[in-house]
């Protein structure tokens, strides 16, 4: 039997540790060179491939061949970098620095690598996770999990600091990325990640950076010395600057000296004072980063147990004093900051896993955290290091792009809410309209984020294959799974409504061109899409109508119904009457024969004899939920009392989608029609015995705007067809 491994394949330095069971802690195990951590640095040299140390010293002096940071490329499939005519991906590059790590573990220790944990940034999206994967594979590795790196370090700082209900900020500064991270420690020695932030463009290089140009300026200062005169300059100040930076950690001045062909030599010293005072504002942007992760769970730094640094920057004195002075707390660091992942990783290859959840975000433990032990001896330790289970959430919520309900653009509807503690399982049921054949198929984008459609990164493209028709053309109801693993990998599932059995999927290229989901959802779709067709008619049965003007007005509406009778699909109507009250008389249904009686059930002063209310909050009520076209026709006649109030329900009607039609006669207002009306088809000021005309005219207008039946066919973009139930967006 061989050994399970945890290793952090960081951007700038990777690491591997190993659970020592014995003192009951894990263990970094350095590697041939006796080094503990390995620059993530290769050179490519013909056949032989340097990787480490070597590779790091040969690319900071120039040398050709090498490449660093893929990491940050990783989820891309094109070539990061070409040497001797050989193209590399982020994943190649990955993958030979995973098998150094694993030939120099089994070198050192004599073991094989039977399993490994990999660590990744919690903000690594499917793409880059399951490129890591792939990167472990082609290593030779067997990954029991990835596991993301905060929750790694909070593992490793756990079995020593145990505290039930305690609340850790993880504050990670690498050398290209900043994250920081709020973990809970539960009971049943659970340790669930919260929320995390984090900015992926600063960290340690930035430093490096502002240390360049002040040496620089001094260089000029002092010696008149100029990066536009002396172009190395610039490359001897760049490699400087990492020393200096290192050497302020630990002194409060640090001395260097430059020496190149062209400007021959410089000395000069850099004081502790003038380098936190020219990165000042770096280290801001990471505490305010903090401070905001603390609002959006609405805690403040009173309530955080311990602050955790990580990552090789945080040796930087500057880190732990400024955060001292915003939070009160002295922050912890492990003796090496830039090691606590791995440890943490090795740890989670012995960790319980978790079962899936049913769609649970994370959620903040109000209590106070347990009083420390103290001491923790060896036999607690490995007891801790052997039963704390991590649980991370997802950083991204998961979600398909939809037709929102008005029918009117695409949105990204939520499936995995952010911050959902992995493993999770979440669905969401969604109409669609199917052909008239029985093996209709679907398109499912799916998307990671919660941005728009364009915005989000898409992760996937699937054909649902096999979907069933509705003899009654009804819409059909699918159901879509997201289940996030261990992994914080996506894994989807569909299945029909009353069905017991999941439709095929056929995994798609995610398109290149996506413009399309940015266009209004209607003009890619209308000739696609057969349109269900919703109304509800509201009548004014006030006293002014009794009589002449409400037999035409249940004589125009019935010719109105029975027009609907040649619509595709099968048309719902729903009838409302209105005077002092609003009364449903009849709630929206296909039979039209039972809409024509419930019209002529209509009795004068049915619902009092003024005009006290409005019927648009029984027709938004109706519609709400209707899949289709959505249209509420008004006949008023004389004032209504409050006619503001009207309009601003009616307005409420028009942003969900549903669009008012006015007509008027006797003595109604025509600016109150016009105010309700939602424009696509026009309000109506008419007389009395011209109403059956205008019911004509008006469904005939609604036919036209909808689109035909002829546009039916079994194979639709589901996109254009995908309704989300009950969304309002
Ligand atoms: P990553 O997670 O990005 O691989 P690390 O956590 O190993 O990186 O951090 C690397 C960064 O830490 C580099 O920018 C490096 O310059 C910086 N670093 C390492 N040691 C020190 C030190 N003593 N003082 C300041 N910065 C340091
Ligand atoms: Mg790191």
């Amino acid at each position: 039997m061989g050994i399970k491994i945890g290793i952090d394949l960081g951007t700038t330095f990777s690491a591997a540790a190993v659970l020592d069971k014995r003192k009951g802690i894990p263990v970094i195990i350095p590697n041939r060179d006796g080094e503990r951590i390995t620059p993530s640095v290769i050179q490519f040299q013909g056949k032989n491939v340097i990787v480490g140390s070597e590779a790091k010293d040969a690319y900071e002096s120039g040398e050709s061949g090498c490449t660093s940071a893929f990491k940050r490329s990783m989820g891309s499939d094109e070539v990061y970098c070409t040497i001797d005519s050989v193209g590399y991906t982020p994943v190649k590059l990955s993958a030979i620095m995973l098998r150094h790590i694993k030939n120099e573990v089994e070198a050192v220790t004599g073991e094989t690598v039977d399993e490994a944990v990999v660590t990744v940034p919690a903000y690594f999206y499917h793409k880059e996770r399951s490129a890591t994967l792939d990167a472990a594979r082609l290593a030779g590795l067997k990954v029991k999990q990835l596991i993301n790196e905060p929750t790694a370090a909070a593992l490793a700082y756990s079995i020593d600091h145990w505290r039930e209900n305690a609340r850790i900020m993880v504050y990670d500064l690498g050398g290209g990325t900043f994250d920081v991270t709020l973990i809970q420690m539960k009971s049943g020695g659970k340790i669930e990640s919260l929320r995390t932030k984090g900015d992926h463009t600063l960290g340690g290089k930035d430093w490096d950076a502002r240390l360049t140009s002040l040496i620089e300026s001094k260089a000029e200062f002092e010696a008149g010395l100029t990066v536009n005169e002396y172009p190395q300059l610039h490359n001897a100040a760049m490699r400087a600057a990492e020393s200096v930076k290192k050497q302020l950690s630990t002194k409060n001045i640090a001395s260097l000296r430059l020496s190149s062909e062209d400007f021959g030599k410089f000395k000069t010293e850099i004081g502790i004072d003038e380098f936190n005072k020219a990165t000042f504002d770096l280290l801001k942007r990471t505490t305010t980063l903090c401070e905001q992760l603390l609002s959006e769970l609405n805690l403040s730094w009173n309530d955080i147990t311990d602050i955790l640094l990580v990552g090789g920057s945080t040796r930087m004195r500057q880190v732990s004093a400024f955060l001292k002075e915003r939070s009160g707390h002295t922050p912890l660091m492990h003796v090496n900051p830039d090691e606590a992942v791995a440890l943490g990783a090795a740890i989670c290859v012995w960790s319980p896993q978790p079962e899936y959840n049913k769609g649970v975000a994370g959620s903040i433990s109000h209590e106070n955290p347990s009083k420390h032990t103290g001491r923790v001896g060896t036999e607690t330790k490995l007891h801790n290091a052997l039963s704390i289970m991590p649980s991370d959430v997802c950083a991204h919520a998961m979600g398909v792009i939809a037709v929102s309900a008005d029918g009117k653009k695409y949105i990204n509807k939520t499936i995995v809410p952010a911050n959902s503690i992995i493993p999770v399982k979440c669905a969401e049921s969604f109409h669609y309209y199917t052909g008239e054949k029985d093996d209709n198929e679907l398109e499912i984008y799916m998307l990671q984020g919660e941005k728009t459609p364009l915005e989000s990164e898409v992760i996937g493209k699937y054909t649902v294959c096999g979907i069933k028709h509705d003899p009654k053309n009804n819409p059909t109801v699918v159901s879509i799974q997201y289940s996030y693993d261990l992994n914080g990998m996506v894994h989807v599932q569909v299945r029909q409504q009353g069905k017991n059995a999941d439709l095929k999927l056929i995994e798609d290229p995610v398109p290149k061109d996506m413009s399309k989901f940015s266009l209004p959802a209607e003009k890619v779709t209308a000739s696609a899409q057969p349109q269900q067709l919703n109304v509800v008619m509201a009548v004014d049965v006030s006293g002014s109508m009794n009589g002449y003007p409400l037999k035409e007005a249940k004589k125009a509406m019935c010719h109105f119904v029975d027009k609907l009778r040649n619509y595709p699909g099968t048309p719902q109507v729903g009838v409302v009457a209105v005077s002092d009250r609003s009364i449903v008389v009849m709630k929206l249904d296909s039979d039209l024969n039972k809409c024509k009686i419930a019209i002529n059930s209509i009795e004068e002063e049915m619902a009092g004899i003024l005009n006290g209310a409005d019927p648009f909050e029984d027709i938004r009520r109706m519609l709400r939920n209707a899949v289709g076209r959505r249209w509420g026709i008004v006949l008023a006649d004389g004032r209504w009392d409050d006619q503001p109030k009207a309009v601003r329900a009616a307005k409420m009607c028009h942003e969900l989608g549903i669009d008012i039609v006015g007509i008027g006669f006797g003595t109604a207002d025509e600016k109150f029609l016009k105010d309700i009306s939602s424009g696509e088809i026009e309000s109506m000021f008419v007389g009395c015995n011209e109403l059956v005309e205008s019911f004509g005219k008006i469904a005939q207008e609604i036919g036209e705007t909808s689109p035909k039946r002829l546009g039916r066919s079994n194979k639709v973009t589901a996109v254009s067809t995908w309704r989300a139930i009950g969304e309002t967006q």
